[in-house]
């Protein structure tokens, strides 16, 4: 059962730059989609987006957030000051984080506890790679990330989202079928009963990344169980992604 408007976020990663934020808040800006669109520039970026962006339903998030509150962490950015000047969700665990950046289960956790008590919705990406896809380990790879990043949450009146993205679908233009999305969406969300409860699982949004465009997103988004999309490369080109908006 579909919770909620579907929810479609661009996540830039390093790219863009003032000439991408001016043409993408022109093509998203006065439009009416019916869902839900968020926007995740790099961080130097956002303040300008939430500016643009000021009069309008668009969310801003950030593309991560520290693990620490304050301190000596030099080139850390916390989410206290991401709320500050105007994010409203942040991804967390993105699979290029954890693959490039060495982070691991356990700090995705905390960074969901920082940006919850900071007011700021965390997407949690989880995902398996070729490997394990291959091996069929997509269910166990799942488990753990999902068991071990959710526990003992305080999600009362909160929001918190969980973003599907195989690694072996992004960037490469072999995005997953909406069969195979429906089926692990489903398997997401009987392991989020498990966790946080029936109650607070059918307030989690579970979105599919990888390799979405204009011409697959209609069919993923048609499953029970996609209730949302995060677009990396098609949402550097601001007519594409804006044309993926209308079509959710
Ligand atoms: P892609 O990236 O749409 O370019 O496959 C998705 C993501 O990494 O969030």
């Amino acid at each position: 059962m579909k919770k909620r408007a579907p929810l479609v976020v661009a996540n830039w990663k390093l790219n863009g730059g003032t000439d991408l934020i001016c043409t993408s808040v022109a093509s998203v800006l006065n439009k009416s989609f019916k869902a839900e669109v968020g926007i995740a520039p790099p961080y130097v970026y956002i303040s300008d987006m939430v500016n643009f962006l000021r009069n309008s339903n668009i969310l801003v998030g950030s593309q991560n957030v520290s693990k620490f509150a304050s301190g000596a962490f030099t080139g850390e950015t916390s989410a206290q000051m991401l709320k500050e000047v105007g994010c409203t969700f942040c991804l967390i665990g993105h699979s290029e984080r954890r693959q490039m950046f060495l982070e691991n289960d356990a700090s995705c956790h905390t960074k969901i506890e920082r940006a919850l008590v900071n007011g700021l919705m965390p997407i949690l990406c989880v995902g398996e790679n070729d490997q394990q896809y291959e091996l069929g380990l997509t269910q166990d790879i799942l488990y753990r990330q999902l068991h071990q990043a959710l526990p003992n949450l305080e999600l009362q009146g909160k929001r918190l989202c969980i973003a599907y993205e195989p690694v072996w679908a992004i960037g490469t233009g072999k995005a997953a079928s909406a069969e195979q999305v429906q089926e692990v969406h489903q398997y997401i969300y009987q392991e989020l009963c498990a966790i946080l409860g029936e109650e607070a699982a059918e307030g989690v949004q579970i979105l599919y990344g990888g390799s979405v465009k204009k011409d697959n997103a209609a069919e993923l988004l048609a499953m029970p169980n996609v209730d949302g999309l995060l677009v990396g490369g098609a949402s550097l080109d601001p007519e594409h992604f804006a044309q993926i908006c209308t079509i959710a």
